[in-house]
């Protein structure tokens, strides 16, 4: 029999994932990556010895990526090493009032209850309900294509139907009375792309993943856990391409014939898109696009981010390698992402220093620092305006912290919306995807099978299950598995 060919548009995470199981199951894979290297959001920047991840930062649910590498007889420590966290991370709410996290649950449990006693007790029933989540979503449910409702219906989701119904925020709120405490159980579904008071409680399964699964660091960044798939894809066989955006798709009788490059045609048989799924359709005629234009501008997409790269000439004292910035209030900094579409005046933000842990990050004695702002997609992105934000973040850092940083800056590199819907067509310039909230879920997100095109699939942070690193690995594995059922 013929060898089927595949060609996949983009090199992200989920297209990774999916080439590995198509070529496994001996099909032709070709990806097609526009950028000059692989990894999309999770690209790598090297400046005069600093090394910066561009996107993902946080290495949560390591079951997840074990489970990927032991579909290939293999393990993540063939490719790169991991080091957990302590702290996991660090949450400031003001001037020299922070609370770290640990990397173990005891001593996060006894850190809850110095500051509201009880609340140790709680926290442990509420990770225990996490838990019996984490065991139904990440080990079943977020394995189903979303072809149907049916795939996510049994007895033990039809239990937890109020858990759907909820939002994570009335449900810790039911646990937690210190705002502080409650922001820290919320701060996990930032994640997931939507408000804490928007997504359902089921999803306190990210809370397991962060107390009980922990933080992790690739040694040299995430960009390693991108090398070591694109080294795992090639060795089972699969052309990777880059410098090769894919400009059209050959359509005959409703099924795809191949792509059209830059430069080149590559006939196919299968055509699976790991690029925004707005932007894959954009390629097609518009009567085999599945999606109106209206359709998407009235989803809730997950938030597009204004990012700064920095060297600095010393090391940092008052920061860990993952710092959240949660001075300010975060329901009026929400309603600009999501309501007013707007920038926020005085923004929370995340930081991250990996030299702190990993001195491959950075020359000695020096500092790597990555600051993310949280904001709408499409918002208006100038230089003026990303200076402003840059300058509002380094004051209030040298406030926070007591620490002086301004005049340790070696440079800055900065990142935002336009760079994103630049280098990645995508959608407004989200950076995250398409939010999970309930509407938002499995069959209610956009597909992995065109319902259009015979032979179309798509996987990627827009589909099933979601954003994130981990859902994008898994993203892979299930649209091979409907590819492999219906070729
Ligand atoms: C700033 C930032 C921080 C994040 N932080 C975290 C984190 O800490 N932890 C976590 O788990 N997740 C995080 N995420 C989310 C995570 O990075 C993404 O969910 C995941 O990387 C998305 O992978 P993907 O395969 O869906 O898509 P992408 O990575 O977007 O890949 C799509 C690829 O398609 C290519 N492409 C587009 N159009 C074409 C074309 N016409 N021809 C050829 N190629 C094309 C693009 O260049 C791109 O390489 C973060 C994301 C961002 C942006």
């Amino acid at each position: 029999m013929k060898t089927k060919k595949i060609v996949i548009i983009g090199s992200g995470f989920s297209s990774l994932s999916a080439s590995c199981y198509l070529a496994k199951h001996g099909f032709d894979v070709t990806v097609l990556e526009k950028n000059k290297t692989t990894g999309g959001r999770a690209r790598q920047l090297k400046k005069d010895g600093f090394v910066f991840d561009i996107g993902p930062t946080f290495y949560w649910m390591p079951d997840v990526f074990e489970r990927f590498f032991k579909d290939f007889n293999t393990h993540s420590s063939n490719f790169y090493s991991l080091n957990k966290l302590h702290p996991a991370y660090q949450i400031y709410f003001g001037k020299k009032d922070s609370i770290s996290i640990a990397d173990n649950f005891e001593d996060i449990k006894q850190t809850f209850e110095n500051i509201e006693k009880g609340s140790g007790a709680k926290l442990q029933k509420f990770i225990n309900k996490a838990h019996r989540n984490y065991n139904i979503a990440i080990k079943d449910l977020v394995y189903k294509p979303g072809e149907h409702v049916f795939e996510i219906i049994n007895h033990k989701t039809f239990l937890k139907l109020y858990e759907f119904v909820l939002t994570i925020k009335h449900q810790v709120s039911g646990y937690v009375k210190s705002k502080q405490l409650q922001k820290i159980l919320e701060f996990p579904v930032l994640f997931l792309g939507a408000k804490p008071s928007n997504t359902p409680s089921f999803y306190n399964f990210m809370n397991y993943a962060d107390f009980k699964l922990g933080t992790w660091h690739p040694k040299g960044g995430m960009y390693e856990v991108v090398k070591a798939m694109t080294t795992l894809a090639q060795s089972l066989g699969v052309k990777i391409i880059t410098d090769s955006e894919v400009e059209n798709i050959e359509i005959k009788n409703k099924s795809v014939t191949g792509v059209t490059t830059n430069s080149s045609y590559f006939p196919c048989d299968i055509l699976l898109s790991g690029a925004d799924y707005h932007h894959t359709e954009t390629l097609l005629p518009k009567a085999l696009r599945q999606y109106s234009e209206s359709y998407w501008d009235k989803k809730t997409f997950a938030p597009s981010a204004l990012l700064f790269y920095v060297g600095f000439n010393k090391k940092l004292q008052n920061v860990s390698h993952h710092t959240l910035f949660f001075d300010t209030d975060f329901e009026a900094h929400a309603k600009t992402i999501y309501d007013t579409k707007e920038w926020a005046e005085k923004p929370l933000f995340y930081a991250s220093f990996p030299s702190i842990t990993d001195a491959t990050t950075a020359p000695e004695g020096k500092e790597a620092g990555i600051f993310l702002i949280p904001i709408a997609p499409d918002v208006e992105d100038t230089p003026e305006i990303r200076e402003h934000y840059f300058n509002q973040l380094m004051d209030r850092i040298e406030t926070i912290t007591g620490e002086s940083v301004k005049k340790h800056i070696l440079f800055k590199e900065s990142y935002c919306v336009n760079n994103f819907k630049e280098d990645y067509h995508s959608y407004k310039g989200n950076a995250y995807g398409l939010a999970n909230t309930l509407t938002q879920t499995h069959v209610l997100r956009p597909k992995l099978k065109s319902k259009k095109v015979n032979n179309l699939y798509f996987c990627g942070q827009l589909t099933v299950p979601g954003p994130g690193v981990p859902p994008s690995l898994i993203s892979g594995k299930i649209v091979s598995d409907l590819i492999l059922k219906y070729h």
